[in-house]
């Protein structure tokens, strides 16, 4: 197999239509002829959204989409529990990365958003989440919030409702970035997993990490006790599942369960201990 290629394909737009699976592949718009997921380890580049998994959420420009694996196709209901490897592991490795993922949407999917017949490749989406549920049948799934990166929706968003929308949004993002301000100024920028703090020739540099999401289907609150004043490393990794915080305190890796750190907190600064409950489950 050549390459992945990220991004578009030349020749094919936004709204290209496909009549079935093999013109998707003749075209290298997504080149399984059956999974859902073109991904590996080195990430993922394409999928197809078309009603397989009863756990997918189809938002229009935010997809809840469901990893691959455990699947029967015939009843489309889960069997068994989903690693994270393959395209799932792809899913992930692009969310870190940055890579951006072509989504196509199949007729079996949600009426309100898909094509009536076969296939259409409807843009690039970002991968900004990726965590572990119970599904609808009650085994694990890996579930990935996938949001559009294509500019035109935001205009289209702001057409629709111009003033009252953009007010709001605004509104939000300003009002977090002052939370995040405030925590990192409680914490004078020391990492609260390793106390280390960054100086750079404009100040010290750390950022403000949400606990427990803010999108759907998290749902965190934007206030400072769901978030922590972390380090860049420890910002990504409690992120990625791959540390979190014992119910004591403690830092920990996922993997090995070694203790890494000490949460440190201050007075002013109390955590919810609900939202670190939250991340241990979800993402740990
Ligand atoms: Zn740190």
């Amino acid at each position: 197999m050549p390459p992945r290629t990220y991004g578009e394909i030349p020749g094919f737009p936004p709204g290209s239509q496909f009549t079935n699976r093999e013109r998707l592949h003749a075209a290298r718009v997504h080149r399984p002829l059956q999974a859902g997921i073109s991904g590996g380890a080195d990430g993922a580049d394409s999928i197809v959204v078309s009603g397989g998994y009863v756990d997918d959420q189809d938002l229009g420009i935010e997809i809840v989409y469901t990893g691959h694996g455990g699947n029967d196709p015939a009843t489309k209901r889960q069997v068994a529990d989903q690693e994270l490897v393959r395209g799932n592991a792809g899913l992930a490795r692009s969310e870190l990365e940055g890579f951006l993922v072509r989504v196509i949407r199949g007729a079996g999917g949600d009426p309100l958003y898909s094509p009536h017949s076969g296939f259409r490749y409807d843009g690039l989406f970002r991968v900004v989440d990726h965590w572990h549920d119970r599904g609808k049948d009650g085994y694990r799934i890996w579930r990935f919030r996938l949001e559009s990166a294509e500019p035109t929706t935001e205009v289209d968003d702001e057409a629709r409702s111009p003033v009252p929308r953009s007010r709001s949004v605004m509104h939000r993002l300003m009002r977090r970035s002052e939370l995040a301000v405030e925590v990192k100024l409680f914490h004078q920028h020391q990492c609260q997993f390793c106390g280390i703090r960054l100086t750079t020739p404009a100040g010290p540099y750390a950022e403000a990490a949400h606990i427990r999401g803010l999108g759907r289907p998290h749902d965190g609150p934007d206030e400072i006790g769901n978030m922590l004043c972390l380090c860049p490393n420890h910002h990504v990794l409690f992120d990625a599942g791959a540390i979190y915080v014992d119910a004591d305190g403690t830092v920990r890796e996922t993997v090995t369960r070694a203790a890494v750190g000490e949460l440190r907190t201050l007075p002013r600064h109390a955590i919810d201990e609900r939202h670190l409950a939250y991340h241990r489950e979800h993402y740990a």
